[in-house]
């Protein structure tokens, strides 16, 4: 098999599965009971935090264990609202974000709050400028992700957080990091933003994870997500998931000590992608691929989910399911503003740190057959 889906998830190796199986096997006490067995399970929660927060250079009371990528997002989103009830009801957002965020912005909407989508240039961009454009006195929220995961733009989420800030609003800004953590710089205090969503599976952590960062100032206030038995400072309750959180910690460790060399190397892997399948003729670029693993491409007038069909039955594993959703482009490809055959054939290729310049020639070699041996849509 050859894998190019590393934005949609990436596998565990060993070393991360040893150390999920060393909890559930032998440290899997309760952290919250009294006696040693517990007293281990909590020391290495502890431990397990403050190696993320390490990686995210913020304090380990600022992150909040959660179930998932979606479920930070919908926690943030909510709790933001909700700080902020007394304030305003318009919320700033993005039509490219991912549904965790969308469909919760859609649902504010039909509870009488006002969302403002910003919409991409045709490159897939997005400016301080069209944040500060849309801003009013009763903007509560500003929600912007931080890595495309279909195009791989970047968004400027430092300059948006000092736009607000000139700008004096009590905005809060919430930003989607989950395709971003360990593949950008990515610092709390850089970016300026309250609240932080990351997911574990994007890399090499176990599915079924994810982490919120919440400023410290917020989290007084903060609407908790669950109630029960006090967990995660009384924010998030229910027994922590160790093991999960362990396969977590482990893979941030990992990937935190060869960090420059994974990510120079991802990033020489799209980049030789780009050259080999733009010399497909027709084949061209979508969105601008800043983000070194994902590289969003169009073989315009051969649609996608032929592609990924027809490539998936020969190992090759690539994704036109973010980009093309049941024959419909997706909401973040639709935006892009491209023909319909561009848009038809919008597939995207994503690389990890494993990701070899072989695969890439036999990716292009499958493209290229594919090509060759099926006729275009009228
Ligand atoms: N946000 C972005 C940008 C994503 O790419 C994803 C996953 O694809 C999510 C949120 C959801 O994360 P999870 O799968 O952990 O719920």
């Amino acid at each position: 098999m050859i894998y190019f889906d590393y934005a949609a998830t990436t596998p565990v190796c060993p070393a991360v599965a040893d150390a999920m199986v060393q909890v559930l096997t032998e440290n899997f006490g309760n952290p919250s009971a009294q006696y040693p067995l517990g007293r281990a399970a909590k020391d290495a929660l502890d431990g397990r935090r403050a190696v993320i927060a390490g990686a995210l250079s913020c304090a380990p009371e600022e992150l909040f264990f959660t179930s998932c990528g979606t479920e930070s997002d919908n926690w943030a989103i909510r709790a933001a609202l909700h700080l902020q009830r007394h304030k305003g009801r318009h919320i700033i957002t993005t039509a490219v974000e991912h549904s965790a965020v969308l469909e919760v912005c859609k649902d504010c909407e039909k509870n009488g709050w006002e969302v403002t989508y910003l919409r991409p240039d045709c490159k897939g961009r997005i400016t301080a400028a069209q944040v500060e454009g849309a801003l009013r006195e009763d903007t509560v929220l500003v929600s912007v992700m931080a890595v495309n995961n279909e195009t791989g733009n970047v968004y400027p989420i430092a300059d948006i957080a000092k736009t607000l800030r000139s700008r004096g609003s009590a905005a809060l800004l919430h930003t989607d990091a989950v395709q971003a953590f360990l593949k950008v710089p990515l610092r709390p205090q850089d970016w300026g933003a309250d609240l932080i969503s990351l997911s574990a599976h994007k890399i090499g952590g176990p599915k079924g994870v994810g982490a919120l960062y919440v400023r410290r100032a917020l989290q007084s206030r903060m609407l908790p997500l669950l109630f029960g038995g006090g967990q995660e400072q009384g924010l998030r309750s229910g027994t922590e998931a160790t093991a999960q959180i362990a396969g977590f910690a482990k893979a941030v460790a990992l990937r935190m000590q060869d960090l420059d060399a994974i990510l120079a190397h991802t990033c020489s892997m799209r980049d030789y992608a780009m050259e080999r399948l733009l010399s497909i003729p027709t084949v061209r670029v979508l969105g601008t691929p800043e983000a070194p693993h994902v590289l969003c491409l169009t073989l315009p007038g051969y649609p996608s989910q032929n592609l990924v069909g027809e490539l998936g039955s020969q190992g090759i594993c690539l994704s036109a399911g973010s980009a093309c959703h049941r024959g419909k482009p997706s909401h973040v490809v639709a935006a892009l503003g491209l023909s319909k055959k561009e848009a038809a054939g919008a597939f995207r290729v994503s690389f990890s740190g494993e990701t070899s310049k072989e695969e890439i020639d036999a990716l292009y070699s499958a493209v290229s057959r594919h090509k060759e041996t099926r006729f275009p849509m009228l």
